[in-house]
């Protein structure tokens, strides 16, 4: 078992400047852009800069200093946006899929920052 990383995946692409994107923030460690295919008014994608599959990978193997770069990222994506809770902004949804079961498409880890409007419910049934 273990983790297998294709750095051909788009959002390798993305980070080696191969492909362009719509870049909302940049940190040491982390990069988030806008979703090609919006779902909401806001929706961002966030990626560590490191090869990682999944949030668990992630998790098992980047340093301590990546995952701090990586969260912080998240809530100061949220802040600009205006959507955090903690200017007053009306929420957001934060969404990983990974492997078979979540639907992944890009075998990079990704977080989706969803925000904008009122999401409904959390899972289609
Ligand atoms: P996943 O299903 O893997 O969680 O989501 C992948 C997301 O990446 C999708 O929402 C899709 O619209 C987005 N995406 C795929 N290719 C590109 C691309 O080249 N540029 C950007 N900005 N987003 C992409």
């Amino acid at each position: 078992m273990g983790y297998a990383y294709d750095d051909q995946n788009i959002f390798a692409r993305i980070l080696r400047g191969e492909i362009p994107n719509d870049t909302v923030l940049e940190t040491e460690a982390s990069l988030a852009f806008r979703d090609i295919a919006p779902q909401a008014p806001v929706h961002i994608l966030v990626i560590p800069k490191g090869a990682y599959v999944s949030y668990d990978h992630f998790a098992a193997d980047a340093s301590d200093a990546e995952i701090a770069d990586y969260t912080r990222a998240i809530g100061l994506v949220c802040r600009q946006e205006e959507i955090d809770l903690g200017t007053g902004g009306d929420g957001y949804r934060v969404i990983s899929n990974a492997g078979a079961y979540g639907l992944q498409e890009v075998p990079h880890l990704h977080v989706h920052i969803l925000g904008g409007r009122t999401l409904g419910p959390m899972l289609a049934r």
